[in-house]
């Protein structure tokens, strides 16, 4: 292999190339586009489009694609040829600025939650410019947004996109306050840390439930499972390590700023982190690397589980979201100062966040909100559904050293006065400890933890900077018509302390103790599963935020409501006709075939001798025989359940009765068919077990 120096970012239609292949005027128009925002004039995107054509034709690529990201959780691609017919009877490879800038896939079949039913059957997509073009296999791919015809988004991208500009316009009327005349925007940042398990594919192979639904919908525990911790930043076993050299490859030459991997806590779950970029980029590269791993683990024949909970019992996956503001003068936001007024502007921004996780804990806590991801949160190993935010000791004696205008008595004892004395420094090293936190400050970024590993962070993102967003806008408000602007900061943060103090808490999330606390103490939200906190995005307070911002309209909301619940619906619905199936086509059948066995066994010793006891044969027939009968009642029962959803008529009904009925009796099931699968002989059981699966790859 080239260089990693050579072979990163190859397959990327990055600045380099751009800078290489466009004429200046042409570069300086892009780059305009990219940077500002200006709208792309058509001859410009004309002598783009042939560049991006030509170099991509140069890699091998004959084809291109829209590549944009609907409401289904995955990404979706239309592939068209470059080829066009030539008059003397060839083909010539073409590809125009119109092209470039819009496409029209036949969307029909992804979700719109109803918005294209009322306006026009088809959607369209429009190109990105701020995220780079790239190549997959012989495609040139497009990054771009989803939108109806009527202008309403149908993907991720574009209320992120919105929420970007959302929170840039506040945080620059924020930045004025305090004398910055210079920058020219403020963007946030976001490195996702990635977990995912790793199994054979023979394996998986065997198993319907990890084909069609991403989880195990049955397996007894197995005699080892994490207990050990073993697993944790052990040693990366070969087969893996192969993997991730080969995946590490291969998110290079995309552009993908592949840093870090490690074992993680359950066996057979590794981790991956990327450098932090842009928000927008992040979420593209995020997208491309949970796809490029699915590809390279099946190279080696293995696969990648992004599910939240494969494996009961076994720790889940899920993805921190690290998340940072920063100008571009390079200047991190969230990044106490060197000097008075950089850290009362440091305090105001820290207060904003606050404030925001406070007033729309709903919206982060829906953000994050899937059938998958509701198996992990509050399950104590995942942060709990409830969200709070840890600070660490050393920032939380600072603030409430301000809240109550008290000395501080971190480092040598001083009473702060905002914008006179600088904050003392705390040591970046000791805020980091608390694992149990689902919103962490983490020296100069805030990690939030509830995502799951399939998640999109397009949906955090976009909900996180619009509550930011909505803070820096009434602190700006309020701070550009004061008159006494030093005083009138340091009665803002105070007083943002008191309000939302509520919010903060340092000690254990996986504490039982703290949900009733939370909850009972504090009013703080504990919205269980995604049936409980969907509806909530459509409560007036979230609706007036996100529309005054222009994230969303308000149609828009009421799409995205009714299609996460119907993705919950459907996903759930699956599972359990999974289940249904495997146990009659199956499980019932080799419990039957072991018990048949068994009797005839014990019928055949005793004909031999009468006085044998087969103690052990009748006890398993006994307790399997009775499983039995059990299974069977309550597949009938699941099977009711699945019926009983096709005459509800509003998918929120639907998504209740999906919590209530149908989610209670799969485990019901799943219960006594794990009880079977542990006394009944191996050579029996149809499906590889959690220790096949769990242990397989050495
Ligand atoms: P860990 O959380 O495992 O201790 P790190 O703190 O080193 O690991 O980083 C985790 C992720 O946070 C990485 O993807 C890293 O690029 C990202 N990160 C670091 N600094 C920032 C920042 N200022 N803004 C956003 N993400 C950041
Ligand atoms: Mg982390």
């Amino acid at each position: 292999m080239s260089s990693v120096r050579e072979e990163f970012g190859s397959l990327v239609f990055d600045d380099r190339i751009m800078k290489a292949t466009l004429s200046k005027k042409v570069y300086d128009s892009l780059k305009k586009t990219i940077d500002q925002g200006q709208s792309l004039d058509i001859n410009v995107a004309n002598a783009v489009a042939s560049a991006m054509k030509d170099w991509a034709v140069s890699k091998g690529a004959t084809h291109y694609t829209h590549w944009f990201q609907p409401l289904t959780g995955i990404t979706a691609e239309k592939h068209d040829s470059f080829i066009s017919p030539s008059p003397d009877g060839g083909v010539i490879m073409e590809f125009s600025g119109k092209e470039l800038i819009k496409g029209e896939p036949d969307a029909s079949s992804f979700p719109s939650g109803g918005i294209r039913a009322t306006f026009e059957a088809r959607g369209y997509t429009a190109w990105d410019p701020t995220s780079y073009a790239f190549i997959k296999g012989k495609t040139l791919c497009i990054p771009t947004a989803f939108c109806s015809y009527g202008g309403e988004a149908l993907d991720k991208k574009t209320p992120l996109l919105r929420s970007m500009q959302a929170i840039n316009k506040q945080a620059l009327r924020i930045l004025r306050l305090f004398g910055n005349d210079t920058v020219k925007c403020v963007k946030t940042s976001v490195g996702p840390e990635q977990e995912y398990f790793l199994i054979d594919k023979q394996m998986y192979e065997k198993r319907p439930d990890l084909k069609f639904t991403g989880r195990t919908l049955f397996g007894a525990r197995p005699p080892k499972g994490q207990e050990m911790d073993d697993h944790y930043f052990g040693v990366i076993k070969p087969r893996v390590l192969e993997y991730m050299e080969d995946l590490n490859v291969e998110l290079w030459k995309l552009g993908i700023l592949a840093k870090t991997e490690h074992n993680e806590v359950a066996p057979a779950q590794h981790e991956l982190a990327p450098i932090y970029t842009t928000t927008n980029i992040a979420t593209d590269h995020n997208q491309l690397t949970m796809e490029i791993m699915q590809k390279v683990a099946s190279k080696h024949g293995l696969v990648c589980l992004l599910h939240e909970k494969p494996f009961d019992g076994v720790n889940g996956s899920g993805k921190h979201n690290n998340w940072s503001i920063s100008t571009d003068e390079g200047t991190n936001l969230l990044s106490p100062g060197e000097t008075p007024y950089e850290n009362a502007q440091f305090l105001l921004f820290l207060c904003a966040v606050i404030k925001a996780v406070d007033d729309y804990q709903d919206l982060l806590r829906i953000s994050v909100a899937t059938a998958g991801n509701d198996h992990r949160l509050g399950a104590n190993e995942a942060p709990p559904a409830v969200v709070s935010i840890f600070l660490g000791d050393e920032l939380n004696g600072i603030l409430e050293a301000i809240e109550k205008d008290e000395a501080y008595s971190g480092v040598e004892k001083t009473q702060i006065k905002l914008g006179v004395h600088v904050l003392p420094k705390f040591n970046r090293d000791t805020t980091d400890r608390n694992r149990t936190s689902p919103f962490a400050f983490t020296g100069n970024k805030f990690e939030f933890r509830m995502l799951g590993s399939s998640n999109s962070i397009a949906c955090t993102n976009m909900m996180l900077n619009s509550a930011v967003a909505e803070s820096l806008k009434t602190f700006a408000d309020e701070l550009e018509g004061a008159k006494d602007f030093d005083k009138a900061l340091h009665d803002l943060i105070q007083r943002t302390i008191k309000e939302h103090k509520r919010i903060i808490f340092n000690g254990n999330g996986y504490d039982d103790s703290w949900i009733k606390e939370a909850v009972e103490e504090r009013g703080l939200l504990n919205y269980k599963t995604t049936a409980d906190c969907m509806p909530h995005i459509l409560d007036k307070k979230n609706v007036d935020m996100l529309t005054s911002h222009k994230v969303f309209s308000e149609v828009e909301l009421k799409s995205r409501c009714e299609i996460m619940l119907e993705n919950y619906v459907k996903t759930v619905t699956i599972e359990a006709n999974t289940m249904s199936s495997m146990t009659k086509t199956a499980i019932a059948p080799a419990i039957v075939s072991y018990t048949t066995d068994l009797a005839k066994s014990i019928k055949e010793k005793t004909s031999v001798c009468d006085t044998l006891l087969c103690t052990y044969e009748k006890e398993a027939l006994t307790k399997l025989s009775c499983l039995t009968d059990c299974i069977s009642i309550k597949l009938k029962e699941l099977d009711d359940a699945i019926i009983a959803l096709t005459p509800i008529e509003s998918t929120e009904d639907k998504a209740y009765h999906i919590r209530d009925t149908v989610l209670p009796r799969m485990g019901e099931l799943r219960a006594l068919c794990d009880e079977a699968e542990s006394i009944t002989a191996k050579e029996y059981w149809p499906f590889p077990s959690y220790a096949d699966l769990l242990f397989g790859v050495k």
